[in-house]
């Protein structure tokens, strides 16, 4: 099968071309799919994208009338793509369900520990020669109460490693998961119960019109004071115009993103010598209790491993013409 990788980075071009074993002719293509991208995929059968792809109406029409079947992502998340449009045109899609949930999981674990313990702020001072420990001050995560948002892979993962640390916890999703109530005593309650009670609040939801800025003034208004807010799932599950004013009346104690609501065009590339014009972007980088990771936390060994043999599985699978289990349908 002829397969156009759009947003192929250095970094996982060795795990794609090792799982392939030449069996597809992979073309790398360093730029995201965009509409004014989608021409490049003429003479394709198949694409595969990743979360800064943008897969709407008009790019997956396009695609389709350039003779592209299949598109397969190379992510968990994908609110990018208009599955209708895809299923209506029998564009099949498929994801990569579970790549290692424990690397997200253990990121959203890093950004915390980080943030509490202030260990950015502590290694630059350590790196000036300045050895004062003032406002430094954490606190211990024992015993302290975690609101999790979103209990599916993620989301379980992220209650193991934090019960663990002897935290509470507190869950919030439509699908109650009773092996958390059992295994590590979750209990489940509302969103704003678990807002009122929580001193750490992790979110692992996928973004849906329903999670679309589900984290909002009203919800902020509902928190503790000096709650760690902390999202690995995606940006726009939070308002972060709502969210900087939180963090400037001292209601949210420090916010942790591995994902930012505008990161489209931004995020993957080095924009060092050419500042994005963001200015919601700079307040944050600006804040000392807020810690930004470039949408990394998919990046471990394991991960790019699963998500490359993943990959290739389904297109294995169309070629064949079989179907994928990983296949999206509108409702998913
Ligand atoms: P999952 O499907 O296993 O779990 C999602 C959970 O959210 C499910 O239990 C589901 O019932 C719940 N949910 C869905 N809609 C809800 C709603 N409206 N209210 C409450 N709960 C709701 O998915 P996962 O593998 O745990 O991944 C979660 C999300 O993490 C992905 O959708 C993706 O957006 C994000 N993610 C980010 C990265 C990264 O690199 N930062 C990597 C992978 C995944």
């Amino acid at each position: 099968m002829k397969v156009l990788v759009y947003s192929a980075k250095d970094f996982e071009i060795p795990y794609l071309e090792q799982a392939n074993h030449r069996k597809h002719q992979l073309t790398f293509f360093e730029d995201a799919l965009s509409s004014e991208t989608t021409m490049e995929a003429v003479g394709f059968d198949a694409i595969s994208i990743f979360s800064a792809d943008e897969a709407d109406f008009i790019t997956v029409e396009k695609l389709k009338g350039f003779g592209v079947n299949y598109i397969t992502l190379r992510s968990v998340g994908h609110d990018n793509v208009n599955l209708r449009t895809a299923s209506r045109l029998n564009l099949k899609v498929a994801n990569i369900p579970a790549y290692s949930p424990y690397a997200i999981a253990e990121h959203a674990v890093a950004l915390l520990l980080a943030l509490n313990r202030k260990l950015i702020e502590s290694n630059f001072r350590v790196n000036h020669y300045n050895f004062n420990l003032n406002n430094l001050v954490g606190f211990d995560l024992n015993n302290k109460t975690i609101g999790i948002i979103g209990t599916g892979k993620i989301g379980s993962v992220m209650s193991k490693i934090m019960h663990g640390f002897g935290c509470k916890l507190l869950g919030y999703d439509v699908e109650k998961n009773n092996e958390l109530v059992d295994k590590y005593h979750m209990q489940y309650t509302t969103l704003e119960n678990l807002c009122n009670k929580a001193d750490i609040i992790s979110l692992h939801v996928p973004l849906t019109t329903e999670t679309y800025q589900m984290i909002n003034e009203d919800l902020i208004y509902e928190m503790k004071d000096d709650v760690i807010l902390i999202n690995t799932a995606r940006g726009s599950v939070i308002n972060t115009e709502d969210v900087i004013e939180g963090l400037k009346k001292g209601k949210i104690g420090a916010l942790g993103i591995d994902v930012y609501e505008k990161e489209k065009g931004v995020f993957f590339k080095d924009c060092s010598q050419d500042l994005p014009d963001d200015d919601l972007l700079l307040i944050l980088n600006a804040m000392p209790n807020v810690l930004i990771t470039g949408h990394h936390a998919f990046l471990t060994d394991e991960a790019l491993t699963n998500i490359a043999q993943t990959t290739i599985y389904n297109l294995d699978c169309w070629e064949s013409g079989q179907e994928s289990e990983y296949e999206l349908t509108e409702i998913n």
